[in-house]
């Protein structure tokens, strides 16, 4: 998934534990996330949200992520590779790996070194090979070589968040999961659907504001609309299905 805006610890902890010292951002930290730079529009109201997600289910009915998988465990994979990535660099790295290793034994047989060359094209892959073999070992010798479908399970997991989680949760068991991407940060505060200054926040906005009918789809609608239309530099609000809808100051023409 794009340019994880997540943020790298819960802030309510961070507010509790009140550093005297200003904490130095991270590498890691998302700027994307920041209030300065996605504008935070008013919540729109019931109708108007109902409406958008109408108009979104009319033009996608049935919206998809992606990312390739061909497994439960595969999808997590592609999910744990994908942070600070994009779903198309994720795809061709993990083409040829998931023919070879589509479960956690056949991963673990692979091996890490061998794993590192398949995906050394993608950004931490040290990192992500490491976190991807101990994870395979944890599913292979304590779930039996599946994947669970409890967020805590999934949390557990080395390199799982709770993004990834979200991500597996709705995709794989259909829960209605929001995962709070880059794209979906960026939508939700611009139109008002669900303004929040972090992901937290957009989080649970999404959970409260939307209709339940939309809600196991949203983050697909969200994201693919983000990724195509409302864009981060220029959104194409010329070409956008929900303008009338949208409380973003700065449209584009
Ligand atoms: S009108 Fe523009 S800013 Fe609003 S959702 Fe559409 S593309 Fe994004």
């Amino acid at each position: 998934m794009d340019e994880t805006p997540s943020p790298p610890t819960d802030p309510a902890s961070q507010a509790a534990a009140k550093p005297r010292r200003k904490p130095r951002r991270s590498r890691s930290m998302p700027a994307t996330s920041a209030p300065s730079a996605t504008p935070m529009s008013p919540q729109a109201d019931y109708t108007t949200i109902r409406e958008a997600f109408r108009r979104f289910e009319a033009a996608q009915p049935h919206p998809e992520g992606e990312l390739n998988h061909v497994n439960a465990f595969t999808l997590l994979v592609a999910v744990a590779l994908s942070a600070q990535a994009t779903d198309a660099g994720v795809n061709k790295a993990t083409k040829l790996l998931f023919q070879i290793a589509d479960s956690p034994d056949k991963m673990l047989a692979l091996g890490e070194d061998r794993l590192i060359e398949h995906i050394r094209t993608i950004g931490l892959y040290r990192n992500k090979a490491r976190n991807v073999m101990k994870l395979s070992r944890i599913l292979a010798e304590d779930y039996g070589g599946e994947v669970p479908s409890s967020r805590a399970a999934l949390q557990s997991l080395p390199g799982v968040g709770r993004k990834t989680a979200n991500v597996v949760l709705n995709m794989w068991w259909k829960h209605p999961a929001q995962a709070v991407d880059t794209h979906i940060f960026r939508v939700a505060n611009r139109t008002g659907i669900a303004p929040g200054r972090d992901v937290d926040a957009v989080e649970r906005a999404i959970e409260d504001q939307i209709p339940a009918e939309y809600q196991q789809h949203a983050h697909h609608w969200m994201i693919l609309h983000g990724r195509y239309v409302c864009k981060a530099r220029k959104p194409d609000c010329g070409l956008c299905p929900i303008r009338d809808l949208c409380a973003y100051k700065e449209k584009t023409a």
